[in-house]
């Protein structure tokens, strides 16, 4: 936004979005109301036709809201943000905003759960034909276009095998044939992936990870470029409705404050936690970008300016040494979900990519031993000495 300008991440995180008002309170007051009044019959009028600016019913648009919007719209630096009531409402809204019967879709194969099931159950029946592809393999994205293409949808590092695409290459191959691109940047938040700063047309976060980070909000949000791109996923979001609620916003607002300390803290502790799994003998392979062992290390290094919270694992007990894991555990909490400022454990194939079924899960590599864990801000040594005493058991 422009009023920041110069102005870093971590100062606009404290700051971004925060308006003056009424009484000047330093925390923007919860506009807890569904509704607004007008004036004068004129005055309404000229709110609704816009020639006036200001507010009319809260699923068009809350003061509370438009200050988280308007947040995470400057931290990803792009023009203005549409907050939604959950993650899954933020992809939907931008699916039916962009797509029509008829027009195809590549998805990324390493998708959250639910949007590959949105995809393949719901969009299909709208007539929206789709492809789902390892959008890390620049050839199989190229294979996939269509002269129907309209939207390649993103997800990078992908969920959960923390795979990475290319988003330049990427960009650059959609645009030459008319296709947008949207990311979800749920894994990185805007300061650790600014997807905009190499073409991306639209970007897309569950705000209950790690931008609220408080595992306390389910949210989502939508951030666009420019006011032309804006308007039409405004209306949509209008009449879909699957806005977020004023109190949810402020929770979010607040949470974002110390958004750069958390990022911080989850990617150092993730390192460490990495390096541990890395060297322990009942572990067969790990996944975290950050390691040199990861296939992309270098493009995660180029594209990102940190490697998350986020690490993947294999024991070499399979399956069932995942299980023993998951039940052993003290310290870290066994439940789905990610980004919040405790250390949480699950296990995807039965879990958060269940829905996919067994096809979809190892076309996206997805294994039943895979283990998903999402490190948090607590001190890494209690973290590793959790992770230590769980394993005893799997070691082989
Ligand atoms: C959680 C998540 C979503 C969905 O968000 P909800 O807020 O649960 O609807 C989408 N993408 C990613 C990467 C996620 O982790």
């Amino acid at each position: 936004m422009k009023e920041h300008g110069e102005i870093s991440q971590e100062s606009l995180a404290v700051h971004a979005g925060v308006d003056s008002n009424e009484y000047l309170a330093v925390v923007p007051p919860i506009y807890q109301t569904s509704t607004f009044a007008f004036d004068s019959a004129e005055h309404g009028a000229s709110l609704f036709s816009g020639e006036r600016e200001g507010y009319i019913y809260s699923r068009m648009g809350n003061p509370t809201v438009r200050g988280l919007e308007k947040c995470i719209a400057a931290l990803e630096g792009g023009y203005d943000g549409l907050a939604c009531g959950s993650g899954m409402a933020a992809i939907h809204t931008t699916f039916a905003t962009l797509l029509s019967g008829g027009d195809h879709l590549i998805c990324s194969d390493a998708v959250y759960g639910p949007t590959c099931t949105l995809v393949e159950t719901i969009l299909s029946r709208f007539g929206v034909e789709y492809t789902m592809v390892d959008t890390s393999n620049l050839a199989a994205v190229k294979e996939a276009m269509r002269p129907n293409t309209k939207v390649v949808f993103v997800e990078t590092p992908g969920n959960p095998t923390l795979v990475i695409t290319d988003l330049q290459a990427v960009c650059s191959m959609a645009h030459d044939r008319g296709a947008q691109v949207v990311v979800d940047n749920t894994f990185m938040t805007p300061l650790l992936q600014q997807p905009f700063r190499w073409g991306v047309d639209v970007v897309v976060h569950s705000l209950t990870k790690f931008l609220n980070g408080h595992a306390d909000v389910v949210g989502g949000v939508i951030i666009l470029k420019s006011e032309q791109q804006y308007a039409p996923f405004r209306k949509t979001l209008n009449q879909l409705g699957g806005v977020l609620p004023p109190f949810e916003s402020f929770l979010v607002h607040r949470g974002i404050k110390t958004l750069a300390l958390r990022m911080q803290r989850h990617c150092e502790n993730a390192a460490k936690v990495a390096e541990f799994l890395e060297q322990h003998p009942a572990v067969e392979w790990v996944r975290y970008p950050g390691l040199k062992s990861h296939p992309q290390h270098e493009l995660a290094c180029r594209q990102m300016t940190g490697h998350g919270g986020m690490i993947s694992l294999g024991l070499k007990g399979g399956l069932e040494a995942g299980r023993k894991m998951m039940n052993a555990v003290k310290f870290c909490g066994l439940a789905v979900s990610l980004g919040g400022v405790e250390s949480l454990i699950q296990h995807p194939a039965s879990m958060t990519h269940a829905s996919m079924g067994p096809e979809a899960r190892q076309r996206a590599n997805i294994s039943d031993g895979l283990v998903r864990f999402s490190v948090g801000v607590e001190n890494v040594n209690d973290i590793i000495a959790d992770l230590d005493q769980a394993m005893a058991g799997c070691a082989t």
